[in-house]
């Protein structure tokens, strides 16, 4: 699967883990399992196994890999901070991310809770790179808001938020120690639809908070029909980027070779090829 995206935030995901399980209702139509399930049993492809939990570590080191400096949405096919993912192999991914710093990272959960704590405890050596953003989902009130609380809790160089799908109006709510917030409602069949009002509600508390604010998409059944401006107008604000230096492919190479032990250490668990939680 190429590792392109479409999404207009970012410019390449990594998925050095498969599949999810779905927590809150901005999971509903989750279009990370609508893809995996489509080839669910095709053998040979990546998502052979659906939308099943499984630790893909032959792709920890495509970091190092790819030309030039990026911007790379971690886990767009799953959640990092699941509770069936081993803390070893979390960090395994972060120091990845901190080696190859002249990309930028953005590292978006649902679970906002183990975020923090991994952020005040094991990765707190990562936690405030500038090139590695946290972000968490908020949908709603109930399941989203109580996510911001965490990351705003947890040390961080840039936290972000996803306001996607938007489901609700988000009422009076905190929005210090936030560097950046993407908006958009949901898309596709059977989307649930997003009232103006509530978006720019956000989009008016980002301004007056000089918080910097990307709106992605209306959504909807059409979603390119309804596009993605707000008052006549598209925001892609985004925060600086990496600037680090990026080192010539001999020593990029060197660096990921240097990840071989690690990456067969986790190969090893499942006696070869992928690794299914099953039998870590
Ligand atoms: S947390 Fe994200 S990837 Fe996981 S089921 Fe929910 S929407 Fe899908």
């Amino acid at each position: 699967m190429s590792d392109h995206t479409k999404i207009e935030w970012t410019d390449t995901t990594w998925n050095p883990l498969r599949g999810c399980t779905k927590i809150s209702p901005g999971c509903k139509r989750c279009y990370a399992e609508t893809f995996a399930e489509r080839f669910r049993g095709v053998a040979g492809h990546p998502y052979e196994q659906g939308f099943d939990i499984r630790l893909v570590p032959e792709k920890l080191t495509e970091p190092f890999l790819w030309p030039g400096a990026r911007m790379v949405f971690v886990n767009s096919m799953s959640d990092l901070f699941q509770q069936e993912i081993p803390d070893e192999y979390i960090e395994d991914v972060v120091r990845v991310m901190l080696e190859a710093d002249w990309h930028t990272y953005q590292v978006l959960t649902k679970r906002s809770k183990r975020l923090s704590e991994m952020l005040s405890g094991r990765l707190r050596f990562a936690a405030e790179c500038p090139h590695i953003w946290w972000g968490v989902s908020v949908e709603d009130r109930k399941y989203g808001l109580p996510r911001v609380e965490h990351l705003r809790s947890a040390p961080a160089a840039v936290r972000f938020l996803s306001v996607e799908p938007l489901l609700e109006d988000l009422g009076e709510w905190d929005l210090s120690g936030i560097h950046w917030v993407i908006a958009g409602g949901e898309s596709g069949h059977g989307a649930r639809a997003m009232e103006a009002a509530w978006v720019e509600r956000v989009q008016e508390k980002c301004a007056r908070e000089g918080v910097a604010f990307f709106f992605k998409q209306w959504g909807g059944v059409h979603k390119a029909k309804a596009g993605r401006l707000l008052h006549g107008r598209t925001y892609d604000e985004v925060p600086a980027r990496s600037t680090a230096p990026i080192p010539p492919r001999k020593v990029r190479l060197a660096a990921a070779g240097k990840w071989a032990a690690r990456v067969a250490h986790w190969q090893c668990q499942a006696g070869g090829g992928l690794v299914t939680l099953a039998v870590l």
